[in-house]
């Protein structure tokens, strides 16, 4: 037996059970049902159970709570966001925004993910009018708020008390936010005027992410090595910040064929990483399809473990020591049969 907070008065404003005096002698008002439409008694005295309205007996199996909940979110949003524009109230919603710099995101292909910033929005700056139910094209949405100057500025509010969105609206490209009702409880949610991401779903609301500013880009900070192929067949690694090897890059940009990023670890010195690091690359891009000639992967080759050394390679045809680019007009490189368990 359905037995509700809330109501229409006689004027079909909402009332809140809650809200009425104890003593309704000499309260001259007519309660309807949001759900079925008859009429409702205010039960407001007693000691034991809550206040709440009640149906008249013969009506009680007849009435929807689903249909009452969603009427009632619908009508509380239209009403609160009604007061909030006649009495420059803000109603806000709070979204989360990605912090993503994207000083490096150009070639390089680098943005930065700072992390997330949480900022509120007042919808009545952007949206003075608000609906019950229109037809806007294909759909009917619950509730409209709108700009008056601009209609095609416009936010659909969905109440989803069972039924969430279909996949024809989430699919369109227009702004909707989804608030699920689960009880009357969940109606509070709008009349705090404000809602959070865990009370509701933002849909299509892009342009999320936040400014960053040059003292809090990160990817600035950070040393990388990058792999320079060029037209010649030579490869070369680079070491700096992604300021410096972009510099590089529009430099060489002409005649580089392959490049690949990656940052470094700084575990180790430098020159000591650049040699790994070098020879990780290499293979990375041979592994990538790239017909990339270097005596780091001939068979014929070993290693000159001199980290300083000019020349990192010892070739066993040869017999001597080379830089690995030789392998580009060797033409006795070949690629180094391995086992690859990768
Ligand atoms: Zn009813
Ligand atoms: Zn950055």
């Amino acid at each position: 037996m359905p037995q509700f907070r809330y109501a229409y008065n006689r004027q079909n404003d909402l009332v809140d059970v809650l809200e009425l005096p104890q003593d309704l002698s000499g309260f001259d008002d007519q309660f309807t049902c949001i759900g079925c439409g008859t009429p409702l008694i205010a039960k407001t005295k007693g000691e034991k159970r809550e206040k709440h309205f009640a149906h008249k007996a013969n009506q009680r199996a007849t009435c929807s709570e689903e249909t009452y909940l969603h009427k009632l979110a619908k009508t509380t949003f239209v009403q609160v966001y009604s007061d909030c524009l006649d009495n420059n109230e803000a109603f806000c919603i709070k979204l989360t925004h990605q912090k993503i710099c994207t000083k490096f995101s150009g070639p390089l292909g680098h943005p930065c993910h700072i992390g997330t910033v949480t900022k509120e929005h007042d919808l009545t700056r952007y949206y003075d009018g608000v609906r019950l139910e229109p037809r806007d094209g294909a759909f009917v949405p619950d509730v409209i708020i709108y700009d008056t100057h601009d209609e095609a500025k416009k936010v659909y509010i969905e109440i989803a008390v069972t039924h969430f969105l279909s996949d024809e609206k989430r699919g369109s490209e227009s702004r909707i936010i989804e608030i699920p009702i689960e009880s009357e409880n969940d109606i509070d949610k709008i009349r705090s005027k404000r809602l959070t991401e865990s009370d509701a779903s933002f849909i299509n609301f892009e342009n999320r992410n936040a400014p960053v500013t040059d003292a809090e880009c990160e990817c600035a900070k950070h040393l990388y090595f990058c792999l320079f192929i060029y037209e010649s067949g030579k490869s070369f690694l680079e070491y700096g910040t992604l300021g410096e090897l972009e510099a590089k890059r529009k430099k060489v940009a002409g005649s580089v064929r392959y490049e690949s990023l990656v940052r470094a670890t700084g575990q180790e010195a430098p020159f000591l990483e650049q040699g790994h690091r070098f020879v990780d690359l290499i293979e990375e891009a041979r592994a990538r399809g790239f017909p990339v000639k270097n005596c780091f992967l001939c068979r014929y080759a070993g290693r000159n473990w001199s980290p300083r050394a000019a020349d990192p390679v010892y070739c066993k045809i040869t017999k001597r020591t080379c830089g690995s680019n030789e392998a580009v007009q060797c033409d006795k490189f070949r690629v180094e049969a391995r086992q690859d368990t990768r």
